[in-house]
């Protein structure tokens, strides 16, 4: 499996790392080795002093799929939950301003960490979920699906028209505004429509 993640899909993320929002989806990927399971610890890499927290809704693809129109994209996935985009951001600066790729930053073991998921069906309205990190139980991020620049079905269809999804990829559809770093035994809860779907700590 692959993570398929999404940058800036959020306007007041984007203008917090001082970014203009896109004109059309932008992703990158991590590789399967980067995925730290539900609860459990995630170990900071020694390579970066500044590792950022990015709470994200994540989408488990449920078929193989290419060229998905955005009128069917619905029918690709049946759970949707909450992940961490973990980011060294001090690499990921670095990458930004020399031109070159962000997988240093990005794509390092244990920096997707998957947490719940719950049935899509339990949902009016995928556009208009709530969710929300405690860091050592302070809430710190906050968003709703109903901000992002683009739909996760038009996310599906975008991504799919250069990379085949399988079964059992995920995509972190991008980040709401309140990034910021984690450091030893700090507490990350992330919370969806009021339920628990990860609750860890930082090693
Ligand atoms: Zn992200």
């Amino acid at each position: 499996m692959k993570f398929i993640c999404i940058g800036r899909n959020y306007a007041a993320h984007a203008a917090e790392l001082h970014q203009t929002a896109p004109s059309e989806p932008v992703f990158f990927l991590k590789p399967d080795s980067a995925i730290t399971r539900c609860n459990r610890p995630f170990f900071l890499p020694d390579f970066s002093q500044e590792v950022h927290y990015e709470t994200e809704i994540i989408v488990k693809i449920n078929r193989l799929g290419k060229c998905i129109s955005e009128k069917f994209a619905h029918n690709y996935y049946e759970e949707i939950g909450l992940g961490v985009d973990f980011t060294a951001r001090d690499l990921q600066r670095k990458c930004i301003q020399q031109g070159e790729p962000w997988e240093i930053a990005k794509a390092f073991d244990g920096s997707a960490v998957v947490g719940g998921f719950l049935p899509k069906s339990r949902f009016e309205d995928v556009q208009n979920l709530s969710f929300y990190l405690l860091l050592n139980g302070e809430k710190v991020q906050e968003g709703n699906s109903r901000d992002m620049l683009f739909t996760i079905d038009q996310l599906i269809a975008h991504v799919s028209q250069f990379i085949t999804l399988r079964t059992g990829d995920i995509l972190f559809t991008g980040t709401p505004v309140g990034v910021g770093p984690v450091h030893i035994n700090d507490h990350l809860q992330g919370f969806m429509e009021g339920e628990k779907l990860f609750d860890f700590k930082v090693k």
